[in-house]
């Protein structure tokens, strides 16, 4: 048998990372076991459901790798085969219409609140006998079984059990004919042979419901797992007020796809102590039954961690577009020198992010705005104008343009001023990049290339003579 998955995701929001997690279970899952990933958008919800979050789901999960063995399919192209089910249901007597009004339903929703009973529908029209008033628009609800009980084997919570007395008549289609989340979920996890369906806990109590729904229809039903949801570290569940909870937020700001899905497989899943895993790993290493059953605790310090953790190990090569797309996205074209992956060579154990990298070396592509002020105070006066221009004079004589000869004039001008190296080095990393802080001076200004480099002594030199 083949194992088949699904993500299916309502595109009522971005991408956000209870989603990506999910996505990745059964996509992993299904990768694992040699089986087939669904791409399922649950778009039924008109009102709510928009083409932006559509699009921004779909390109975040290629972003992050995932791509589906089958779909995208959208629910609102299928909305005549839920109308065929919801028909069958009701010639196979399984289900019925309903014709209570907006105002019974709230009386009784009152009452059995009132009375400290559970919400639900009291089962009116299901037994409702004679015509109705012309003109009404009944909804359609489901007969579930009035006795009895469902049991499922969750594969994360293990054997479940709940009284089908404790379940009401659930609607399969509104007044305006248009079908529930429940018929479309067990209409197209039949149809597409989902084996196993991996979602957030939230959909718990939905699924005794589904599964009643699949037995009526006579459909076989799936294996279920409930995956733990994701807190915040204050125990709530995650939302935005833990941070930026989109993909494409993560994204913008600087993460790579690996380390986002290292991270958040880990949310709710281990394997022994392993903290860092490849994508291969994480495929061969995937199962569902070391899914924890209590909630993940999202951390936003260990998925820099992660992150940077990843992009230490990765080559440049590997990354040249998205740093491109970052550079960018601030308006700097990185052209030129230096090329970017010895950029992210040089800056990739210094960086957690790729937004740090490109903070700290726009200098390489633009020109300097300004100098950072407690170093120019420190460091911007008579004498360092005089190791400026001794610099300049030294690197003029400079043949090969490489970090060791760039080291050594550096080193025969402290000499030659009676300095040390550390005396010399921070004006002119100011001079050059206009920051307290880079990546070592000789191969910065190896990079960095001759002309530019003597360019910005000159520049260095004229404001000093403007500010002294
Ligand atoms: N569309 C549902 C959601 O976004 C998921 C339904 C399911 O996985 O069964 O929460």
């Amino acid at each position: 048998m083949t194992i088949r998955t699904r993500f299916a995701p309502s595109p009522t929001g971005y991408l956000h990372l209870g989603g990506v997690r999910t996505a990745l279970f059964n996509w992993l899952y299904a990768r694992r076991h040699n089986g087939e990933y669904v791409l399922r958008i649950e778009d039924t919800d008109q009102q709510r459901s928009s083409s932006e979050f559509t699009e921004d789901i779909l390109s975040n999960l290629s972003w992050l790798g995932m791509e589906a063995d089958t779909g995208p399919v959208f629910q609102s192209s299928r909305l005549k085969r839920y109308s065929e089910i919801v028909q069958q249901l009701l010639d196979l007597d399984l289900a019925y219409y309903c014709y209570c009004s907006r105002e019974r339903l709230d009386a009784i929703r009152k009452e059995q609140i009132q009375n400290k009973q559970k919400p639900r529908y009291d089962g009116f029209c299901r037994s409702r006998k004679g015509k109705v008033a012309a003109g009404s628009n009944p909804v359609v609800r489901f007969k579930n079984p009035l006795d009895g009980s469902v049991r499922f084997e969750d594969l994360v919570h293990g054997p479940i059990e709940i009284m089908n007395s404790e379940l009401d008549d659930l609607v399969l289609a509104r007044s305006d004919g248009s079908p529930t989340y429940n018929l479309c979920v067990v209409v197209d996890d039949s149809d597409h042979s989902i084996t196993h369906v991996i979602r957030g806990d939230d959909h718990l109590s939905n699924t005794p419901r589904q599964i009643n729904l699949f037995m009526s229809l006579g459909m076989p039903l799936p294996k279920y797992a409930h995956i733990p949801l994701i807190h915040g570290k204050d125990g709530k569940r995650l939302s935005k007020r833990h941070g930026a909870m989109s993909a494409r937020q993560y994204r913008k700001d600087g993460f790579l796809a690996k380390a986002l899905m290292n991270y958040l497989v880990r949310l709710g899943w281990s394997s022994g102590d392993q903290e860092l895993f490849s994508i291969e790993e994480m495929i061969e290493l995937f199962s569902l039954t070391s899914v924890q059953q209590s909630p993940a605790v999202f951390d936003p310090d260990k998925l820099l961690w992660v992150n940077h953790q990843h992009l230490k190990q990765i080559s440049g090569s590997e990354i040249l577009d998205e740093l491109a797309l970052h550079f960018r996205s601030k308006g700097i074209r990185p052209d030129g020198k230096p090329e970017l992956d010895e950029l992210f060579d040089i800056q990739k154990d210094r960086c957690k992010t790729l937004v740090e990298i490109c903070d700290t070396s726009t200098y390489f592509y633009a020109d300097i705005s300004h100098y950072e002020e407690n170093s120019a105070k420190k460091n911007f006066n008579h004498d360092g104008m005089k190791i400026l221009q001794n610099l300049k004079f030294k690197f003029e004589q400079v043949d090969d343009w490489s970090a060791q000869q760039i080291k050594s004039a550096i080193n025969s001008v402290s000499s030659e001023m009676g300095l040390k190296f550390g005396q010399v080095a921070p004006t002119l990393r100011l001079a050059v990049t206009g920051k307290a802080i880079s990546p070592s001076i000789d191969i910065t200004l190896e990079l960095l290339g001759v002309e530019k480099t003597m360019h910005r002594i000159d520049q260095a030199i004229e404001y000093i003579a403007d500010t002294i």
